[in-house]
């Protein structure tokens, strides 16, 4: 079998990859309101998660309620509220290794045999590349950077920061070869 037709399970960022919250510091329960007001999401976000083919799953950092929000305001408001197959939350962003690899072996277990999720077929879309670009490439993972927000001025520390694909907007992820879209969209 052809290994570019296996399937493909891709692992999003929230923060400055799906939704646009550069130079946000505080956290939800201090200004709800002002938050609710203001989450502004990628302008390309609802076509991309619905074009896909392949479990998406949603891990992003940071506090509980804060991130919660995000995602439930996500869904709503760009009519996909099941989109995820799971949403991860964790404390510190060095928590995304562990989640990443604990993540894929899930699906690389419960995948068919012959067409199993392994390696490069799990795509990591993000836009630090201390975080998820690093720990993508340390697990064996594609990786996108998402050019976004402060951290889009920073180099690449180490070979393991180097993203295998570099996107300014949402939208060119679907035209990278890593990914796959549902047939006939
Ligand atoms: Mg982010």
């Amino acid at each position: 079998m052809n290994a570019n037709n296996n399937k493909r399970l891709y692992l999003f960022d929230l923060d400055d990859t799906l939704c646009d919250t550069s130079g946000w510091k505080k956290s939800w329960s201090e200004e709800t309101d002002y938050f609710r007001l203001r989450l502004q999401f990628m302008p390309d976000a609802k076509e991309v998660l619905s074009v896909l083919d392949g479990p998406k799953v949603l891990v992003t950092a940071g506090d509980k309620v804060t991130q919660t929000q995000k995602s439930l305001l996500l869904g709503v408001r760009l009519g996909l509220e099941n989109i995820f197959s799971e949403i991860h939350i964790v404390e510190k962003n060095e928590d995304k290794e562990d989640a990443f690899r604990a993540i894929a072996k899930q699906y690389r277990e419960n995948s068919h045999e012959n067409d199993r999720i392994w390696g490069r077929h799990v795509v990591v879309i993000g836009n630090r590349i201390d975080s998820e670009i690093y720990y993508g490439n340390m697990l064996g993972f594609t990786t996108v950077r998402m050019l976004h927000g402060s951290y889009a001025a920073a180099r690449p520390a180490n070979l393991f920061q180097i993203p295998h694909h570099t996107i300014r907007n949402l939208g060119a992820l679907l035209r990278l070869p890593c990914v796959k879209r549902k047939s006939g969209m």
